[in-house]
């Protein structure tokens, strides 16, 4: 395997500080493995430990994300309990988690989506822009219908900033809940989604899937021939099953 490939880690509200050593784990496990070429590694971890994970200079084969950012366009002011993407900047956090579906569901609008993506550009920090559908969709075939709306009103206006994001195909129903859709339904849908963002917005996107991936199924998953990586959560904070999926991913 040797186009450039992405495993992304969703903490959510998991870790502790002394949980970082389960990253010192995965990024020694990096370091030995030969065979990791093109992979690319990010963690996005909760603010508190975003920033001690980004000041450990041990940590080298690991990039390190946040799980949201503010959707105010100004970097400073009062806005309580907000983290703008010019503090991420100055950390030197260099990826953010935008829209997924567990922020959504919490209030996120496209709108608010589309102004994280603009500050975050406009501050170098690259997205990982979060689409899915929910059961009901999936259940009546318009999943592809709400993922190309959700696309599009994100995108419309950060269309010069769009080199810098990761689309991370996340069907809702399949997150945290250990089911996941078939290979044949996946490839289909990365299809439709690489045709329409070339189609429409003359970009040759990245796209990875989330979605219960785990070392159970990514023998399946990697299958997956136009599915650029992975994003992963409960699989993700133990070093033993995220180094496991590294090694099947790549066996
Ligand atoms: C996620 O919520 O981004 C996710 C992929 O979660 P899980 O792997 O636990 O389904």
């Amino acid at each position: 395997m040797h186009s450039k490939k992405y495993l992304i880690a969703n903490w959510k509200m998991n870790g502790l500080k002394g949980d970082l050593n389960q990253i010192s784990i995965i990024d020694n496990f990096i370091k030995k493995k030969n065979n990791l070429s093109g992979l690319q590694c990010i963690f996005c971890l909760p603010y508190t430990i975003l920033a001690i994970a980004l000041t450990n200079r041990k940590l080298k084969n690991i990039k390190f994300g946040a799980q949201d950012i503010s959707n105010q366009l100004s970097d400073f002011g009062p806005f309580t309990g907000q983290i703008s993407s010019k503090m991420l900047q100055d950390l030197k956090c260099k990826f953010t988690i935008v829209g997924h579906s567990e922020k959504r569901s919490n209030g996120d609008n496209d709108a608010d989506i589309s102004q994280k993506i603009q500050t975050a550009s406009k501050n170098h920090i690259k997205v990982i822009l979060c689409v899915g559908e929910g059961l009901n969709d999936f259940k009546s075939k318009k999943s592809f219908i709400k993922v190309k709306r959700q696309l599009n009103l994100s995108l419309k206006k950060n269309k010069k900033f769009l080199k810098n994001i990761i689309i991370a195909y996340e069907p809702i129903w399949s997150i945290g809940t250990g089911i996941i859709p078939n290979n044949k339904y996946l490839n289909n849908f990365f299809y439709k989604i690489k045709k329409y963002l070339k189609d429409e917005f003359k970009t040759k996107a990245t796209v990875i899937y989330g979605g219960s991936v785990s070392s159970n199924n990514i023998d399946q998953l990697k299958n997956i021939n136009l599915c650029d990586g992975f994003l992963i959560g409960g699989a993700s904070l133990k070093s033993k099953n995220f180094i496991d999926i590294m090694k099947k991913y790549y066996s």
